[in-house]
């Protein structure tokens, strides 16, 4: 069994892992081939032993997620749960066709007047180019709801407030922050998007590492992908995640 562990600080951590969260490729068979395909999102979740599906109770629909995400939201789950918090997962691994589907139903929708440019520009505000969303990983989740203003008062409020105070010591940052007085590229905010970082910090290296704008190819508007940087502002474009307890 070859396990392959990452020591990774590019911009998250100035210091080493202290955390039992090591930085650990989540499969027992690391081939390059495999690998790629896991950043492309071309995987059978259902099928695929580095995946497991999510508990109904914790989520609305079937969802699935890779194991060290899920192991570790059922671990934050429930520390909410003690604190009269309930977290439930709307969104998890999402295969390329999946979210192909997504973008091509809003390409569809997109005034045909428009560049493609244009059209690629705004779908990215909130939805990812197939081949390019850290969903494929099965490392982020959306937890509660898709909406910003959700998260602003009452029960949203309660919610999100405890995520930004616990979720760092589950391993989970809120990777698409406000990018107002940042240099933060990319998607707007998202609060209701949390990335497992000990899993997906390696992914993201090795997305930078691995894939090219040759690999994105196969759905409507794919050749401004180039012209957009979609890898160099999306992809890579999140926000710097220091948990308390990797920086003790
Ligand atoms: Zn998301």
């Amino acid at each position: 069994m070859l396990v392959v562990c990452l020591v990774i600080c590019f911009g998250i951590c100035h210091h080493p892992p202290v955390t039992n969260y090591s930085l650990v490729l989540p499969t027992t068979n690391i081939d390059t081939v495999y690998l790629r395909n896991v950043l492309l999102g071309n995987v059978d979740y259902a099928h695929d032993s580095n995946f497991v599906r999510v508990d109904p109770k914790y989520a609305y629909r079937s969802i699935y997620l890779e194991r060290n995400t899920y192991n570790a939201f059922v671990d934050m789950h429930n520390a909410a749960a003690a604190d009269g918090v309930d977290l439930k997962i709307l969104s998890g691994a999402r295969s390329f066709e999946y979210q192909k589907r997504i973008w091509e139903h809003k390409w569809a929708l997109s005034k045909d007047n428009q560049p493609d440019i244009q059209k690629a520009t705004d779908i990215l505000r909130y939805s990812a180019m197939p081949g390019t969303s850290r969903h494929h990983w099965g490392t982020d989740i959306d937890i509660n709801s898709l909406s910003n203003a959700y998260f602003e008062r009452g029960r949203g409020l309660k919610e999100y407030t405890w995520l930004l105070e616990n979720a760092g010591r589950f391993g989970f940052c809120q990777v698409y922050t406000s990018k107002e007085n940042t240099n933060r590229t990319g998607y707007e905010m998202e609060r209701w998007h949390w990335s497992y970082l000990p899993v997906a910090a390696a992914y993201t290296n090795h997305y930078a590492r691995m894939i090219g704008y040759k690999d994105l190819v196969g759905f409507s508007g794919s050749h401004v992908a180039p012209d957009l940087q979609v890898v160099e502002r999306y992809v890579l474009g999140v926000a710097e995640c220091n948990f308390p307890l990797l920086l003790k």
